[in-house]
């Protein structure tokens, strides 16, 4: 597997370079050069595989040689042991993407990355350090992913006081291999701590530091497999296919379009969004102008320079035409947001967490405006309901029933390291290690 950088200044990497690295020194994105269409034997076997047999045909399309498949094989059934099933709701189906450990999607992409990573690294030698600036989902995902990986560290800074309960118990309770830090700060203080960390040349003498960042092609692969398994579970095969992505850095949206280059019959996708809502403005006007983000209670989503909207314009040979007739772009309020997840749940019994009601409005929006009938309309759901409880709760009048594996995660006791959001304070701490 060959991959060159979106700016084509860096030089071409292999598989294991991009990963490893994350970003080309271009400050461009790591894209593969190849997404073959997978075989007939592929699509006559789908309705047969599970998800693990289906997610190793399409990692061995992309990856190619780049790793052996008994190895791939390993990477994946270590990295998955949980379903993506459809719900149904009227004409539109959810596919449950937070059934995963820390119940949201990110567990596809960061638990497969934490695989690979270990596998590259393997009989490296050198302990590698992976550095994880998050308010919220992210650490959870990235540090359940990386739990036990041999060679690898991982060090999630947070803000003190500023991520919700469940989400600090997801990532402070794991021990191991895995340290929380409290930043008595903002997240814009982590990210910039972990910024400066990278840049530090006396640090990076001392210690091998890495990122897990969502722009790192090892996280957008394995999320073109849920396509997949979406597709294969629909009664009829023959309809127009639509996705709708509830949207942030569009890594999500990327990997539908990976799925769809490797042959999935996906007629169209469509980009859900929240206030912060640059994409529907490019797909509107033309114009990519990113603004500073907006808070929102679907604040996974609040993302105002999307990273991955250099992937999706390299993907159509920065033709924006070909981007528009590819992808629809919505964009809906917090008001409408809560009024979709009592409209959900009053119509079907059905509890959707913010991000999912985003979706669920686009999807609505884009059937009322096209007069679509009789086609597949799936909604990628991204997180479970009970990791946004304070939003949820106020609408629907109750608490939505916590998942086991999230109560024994509330259940354990918190351990974290309390820091000042002082950089020199955290390099000391790494130095010392
Ligand atoms: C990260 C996240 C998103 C946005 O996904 P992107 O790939 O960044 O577009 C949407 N919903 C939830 C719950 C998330 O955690």
């Amino acid at each position: 597997m060959k991959l060159y950088s979106t700016k084509h200044v860096s030089p071409d990497v292999d598989l294991r370079e991009a990963v490893l690295k994350g970003l080309p020194p271009d400050n461009g994105l790591y894209m593969p050069y190849e997404i073959p269409k997978l075989a007939d034997s592929f699509w006559n076997n789908l309705d047969n595989y599970s998800f693990n047999e289906m997610a190793l045909e399409v990692a061995k399309n992309m990856i190619g040689n780049a790793i052996p498949s008994e190895d791939l094989k390993n990477i994946i059934d270590q990295a998955y042991h949980f379903d993506a099933p459809l719900h149904y709701c009227g004409n539109s189906a959810f596919l449950e993407l937070f059934q995963g450990p820390t119940l949201a999607f990110k567990d596809f992409g960061a638990r497969f990355m934490g695989q690979l990573m270990g596998y590259f690294l393997k009989n490296n030698n050198k302990e590698v350090d992976i550095l994880v600036a998050t308010s919220g989902d992210t650490g959870s995902a990235v540090a359940h992913g990386f739990l036990n990986v041999e060679g690898i560290n991982v060090t999630i800074l947070y803000p003190k006081g500023k991520v919700s309960d469940i989400q600090e118990k997801q990532f402070t309770t794991l021990g191991a291999n895995i340290t929380a830090i409290e930043i008595d700060g903002t997240f814009d203080d982590c990210q910039s701590i972990v910024k400066n960390a990278f840049l530090d040349q006396e640090l990076n003498e001392r210690r091998t530091l890495s990122s897990a960042n969502s722009i790192n092609i090892s996280r957008l692969i394995p999320q073109s497999f849920y396509y997949f398994y979406a597709y294969k579970q629909l009664a009829d095969k023959n309809k127009d296919l639509y996705f709708t992505v509830p949207s942030g850095n569009f890594g999500n949206l990327t990997a539908g379009l990976f799925a769809k280059k490797m042959g999935l019959p996906i007629t169209k996708m469509i980009a859900a969004t929240n206030n912060n809502d640059i994409f529907t403005h490019y797909i509107q006007t033309g114009e990519f102008k990113p603004k500073p983000s907006v808070q929102t209670i679907s604040n996974a989503m609040d993302v105002g320079n999307p990273s991955n909207f250099f992937r999706v314009l390299d993907f159509f040979g920065n033709n924006y035409n070909a981007v528009k007739e590819n992808i629809e772009a919505f964009s809906v309020n917090d008001e409408q947001t809560k009024q979709a997840i009592k409209q959900v749940f009053d119509d079907y019994k059905y509890v959707i967490c913010p991000h999912t009601a985003v979706g669920y409005l686009a999807m609505q929006s884009f059937v009322n405006q096209n007069k679509t009938e009789n086609t597949n309309n799936i909604i990628l759901s991204t997180a479970h309901p009970v990791k946004f409880g304070e939003v949820v709760e106020p609408i629907l009048g109750f608490t939505p029933e916590i998942p086991e594996r999230l109560k024994k995660a509330i259940g354990t006791n918190k351990q974290s390291i309390e820091m000042s959001n002082d950089y020199t304070t955290f390099k000391q701490w790494l130095m010392d290690k």
